[in-house]
């Protein structure tokens, strides 16, 4: 069981004030956070540190008390693995496109993480040999989502961290893929950015951000009022 703990993170993109102020959150085994607060709040940068793609100017984020920084990226990403808003494919089919993620996963490990993400049926239709990408047409923004899904679950990570689940669909696919998503991550540690109320019901705790800074926390039914 893995422990991330987010203590007085400063993240400052070059020239700018910082996009994350001050922020600190603990991640224990098996809780959900979701984070929600406006656009340019500081969501993805977080994320991104979190990811290790941007380097915070300071405060410290540690995996059972060890810093980030000091453990080798491989390492970090097989506790920690990030889906974000925008998962791309490789002009490649459904196989490749998996294998690519993980070289040495087997089929048994590119089957369940398929059928976790939800995404078995779409492959027993089209294949896996199927080729992604030459005509539009073949692989929905839904499915899109779901594959990246699948490929972040090839790790079996303890701990996901999402940016915007379905973001960029219509209402209805972003709902599905939000059920979806959760159901996938069932047990596992969460970080969520979010700002539908959908699914927010089934998190542990709701974190909102504001210019950097966490400006409320607690659970859902404390901060959410629904009509
Ligand atoms: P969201 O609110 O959904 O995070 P943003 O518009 O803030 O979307 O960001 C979209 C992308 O643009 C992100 O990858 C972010 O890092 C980048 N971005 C946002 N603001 C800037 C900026 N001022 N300069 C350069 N890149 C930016
Ligand atoms: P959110 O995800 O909550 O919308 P972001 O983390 O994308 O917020 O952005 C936080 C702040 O950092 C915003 O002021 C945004 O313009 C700025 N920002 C984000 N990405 C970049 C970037 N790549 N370069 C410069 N500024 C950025």
């Amino acid at each position: 069981p893995y422990t991330v703990e987010v203590r007085d993170l400063v993240v400052r993109h070059p020239g700018r004030a910082p996009a994350v102020d001050g922020v600190s959150l603990t991640l224990t085994p098996g809780k959900r956070v979701a984070l929600v607060g406006p656009s340019g709040a500081g969501k993805s940068t977080l994320l991104a540190a979190l990811m290790r793609l941007i380097e915070p100017e300071s405060g410290s984020i540690t995996v059972n008390g060890r810093d980030i920084r000091e453990l080798r990226a491989e390492d970090v990403r097989r506790v920690m693995t990030g889906l974000p808003q925008d998962p791309y494919v490789f002009r490649a089919s459904v196989r490749e496109n998996l294998r690519l993620a993980a070289p040495e996963a087997g089929d048994e490990e590119l089957e369940r993480a398929v059928r976790r993400a939800r995404l078995d049926r779409w492959v027993a239709g089209v294949g896996w040999d199927a080729g992604l990408g030459e005509d539009g047409r073949t692989v929905s923004g839904g499915q899109l989502q779901r594959l990246a899904l699948a490929r972040a679950l090839l790790y079996d990570p303890p701990v996901l961290l999402l940016d915007e689940p379905g973001e960029a669909l219509d209402d209805a696919t972003a709902g599905a893929i939000m059920a979806d998503v959760l159901d996938a991550t069932r047990g596992r540690t969460v970080l969520m950015v979010t700002h539908r109320l959908t699914g927010l019901d089934q998190v542990d705790e709701v974190v909102v951000l504001d210019r950097g800074r966490v400006i409320q926390r607690g659970g859902h039914e404390e901060l959410i009022r629904t009509p």
